[in-house]
């Protein structure tokens, strides 16, 4: 099978003719092509948002975008199945999983429909200023032709949560999916077909991240950037943002804590843990991979986790009742074997680490576990994107958060605690955009996501996430009557 790239509402070879491998991690072989996009494609890509946004979608309501946003829903929900098993063999993630996300994507552009009607009422608000001959109003402009550059761990969740808001917004879009896992992004174009979204308006090119991606990200015409991915890419992506005064969102890695009290209730702990750092295969920006535990419970709970660990059953996504499939790429299931082999040398290693005896083809990895992890090793401060947990022990509440607190990221940090004064307490102290309180990773669209610290800037989500993508325009009128009487006195 092979695609093309979806510029204008048709679909094209790339310019420069390459091709990518797109790669089923569950047996390591090729199963389709996608079009390499470069530069050309871009600004292809880039030319015909800007037409969009200057002809009739400019003139769209809230409401007239709400249509085409529920009914993109309506057809990711009929494809739900299929476009599920499409992630499942781009990824790998167990079907279960991908339903689950792909249920997630229909549900994010149903919500930004109603955020979209929402803000035809918010048109005109009216700001209180202290000067009664004058009126201030607040309009919201789009905020122009938007380049959105997503990763591989949620391919077309990722898309969703941008696409949607920025449509909301009355943007036109060119999409950049990750090389690793392009498929759901060019299906998301071709449902927008489908529905009868105006030529131009989503714009999907795949391509790599150093010829389209860097495009996208420097191109003059491009107004906003949102970008999801690595803290290196984020730092370049910001720079080509820089140079041409883009506004740009960043959502980036983290090293998220999961500090848990002698007082938690440990069944409910165990569940957290191990779904904080082996969903997804721990391929989660938000996967609390650091466990700090309280010490008198610490090996009594690093048992049950490693038992536990022990029965997930791993296997290709597709099979009934995987609970952990591949990593998703050779390069990703390298970086994580050498960080066990790192991790091996710097703390006590409980379980995992290696391929399970049953598979001897595909990207798998057994859950892994380590503990003893000092606050130095390179396990427990750098982000290894995979299924591995670093444990390390406290005895005073204020050693917990210090432990916590001490890492370049803030994306998310979780608390488990039967005292809920104290949870609520940790809860306020943690450096962090996003905290969960006797749980870990659930996730609801209507709150605000995104980190501190370098796990990014700005927000996604909820109103946030639209407020990404406008601009709001101050109009200020003067009615009075009375003249103003400054230089001309009468
Ligand atoms: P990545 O940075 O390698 O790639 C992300 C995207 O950027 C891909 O589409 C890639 O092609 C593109 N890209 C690469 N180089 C580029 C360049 N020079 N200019 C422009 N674009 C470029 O990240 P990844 O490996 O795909 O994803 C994993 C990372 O994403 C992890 O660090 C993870 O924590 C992060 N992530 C964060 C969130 C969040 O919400 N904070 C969510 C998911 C993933």
């Amino acid at each position: 099978m092979q695609s093309k790239l979806f510029i204008d509402g048709k679909w094209y070879d790339a310019c420069e003719g390459g091709m990518l491998d797109v790669v089923n991690p569950a047996d390591e072989r090729v199963f389709h092509r996608c079009a390499a996009g470069t530069a050309a494609d871009i600004d292809a890509a880039v030319a015909a948002a800007k037409a969009a946004i200057v002809g009739p979608w400019s003139r769209t309501s809230g409401h007239d975008r709400a249509g085409y946003l529920r009914a993109i829903a309506r057809k990711i929900e009929e494809e739900k199945q299929a476009l599920a098993e499409i992630e499942v063999r781009d990824n790998g993630k167990p079907l279960p999983e991908a339903l689950w996300d792909v249920g997630d994507a229909a549900y994010c552009f149903n919500l930004y429909a109603t955020y979209a009607e929402e803000l035809d009422s918010r048109q005109g608000e009216i700001i209180g200023v202290p000067d009664e001959r004058f009126q201030s109003r607040v309009k919201y402009m789009p905020a122009g032709v938007a380049g959105l550059i997503v990763p591989w761990n949620y391919p077309l969740l990722m898309a969703a949560w941008k696409v949607a808001p920025a449509i909301a917004a009355g943007c036109a879009v060119v999409l950049k999916p990750s090389e690793y896992t392009p498929l759901t992004a060019l299906e998301l174009g071709r449902i927008a077909a489908d529905v009868g979204l105006p030529n131009g308006v989503l714009n999907v090119v795949t391509g790599y991240g150093a010829t389209a991606g860097a495009r996208l990200a420097s191109h003059p015409d491009v107004r906003k950037l949102a970008f999801t991915g690595s803290v290196p890419t984020g730092i370049a992506v910001a720079s080509a943002a820089a140079h041409d005064i883009k506004s740009v969102s960043l959502e980036l890695g983290g090293k998220s804590p999961i500090v848990v009290f002698d007082d938690a209730d440990i069944e409910q702990t165990v569940e957290w843990v191990m779904f904080g750092i082996f969903w997804n295969q721990g391929q989660v920006c938000s996967a609390t991979s650091r466990m700090i535990v309280e010490k008198g419970i610490a090996p009594k709970l690093v048992d049950r986790l490693s038992a536990e660990a022990k029965k997930i059953k791993i296997g290709d996504g597709m099979a009934p009742g995987t609970l952990l499939g591949p990593l998703v790429s050779k390069t990703q299931y390298e970086k994580v074997l050498r960080y066990i082999d790192i991790g091996k040398s710097e703390a006590t290693f409980i379980t995992g680490g290696a391929r399970p005896s049953h598979l001897n083809e595909g990207y798998f990895l057994e859950p892994t576990i380590f503990a003893d992890v000092p606050p130095t090793a390179r396990i427990w401060k750098e982000e290894i994107f995979g299924p591995v947990l670093a444990v390390a022990t406290f005895e005073t509440e204020d050693e917990a958060l210090t432990l916590a607190n001490d890492s370049e990221f803030g994306l998310a940090a979780a608390v488990m605690s039967a005292d809920h004064k104290r949870a609520e307490r940790i809860a306020d102290a943690f450096e962090a955009g996003v905290v969960w309180i006797n749980c870990s990773q659930p996730n609801f669209l209507e709150p605000p996501w995104g980190g501190i610290k370098k796990s990014g800037i700005g927000r996604e989500l909820g109103t946030w996430g639209l407020n990404n993508f406008l601009e709001p325009k101050q109009i200020t009128k003067y009615q009075s009557d009375a003249p103003w009487g400054w230089y001309l006195k009468g």
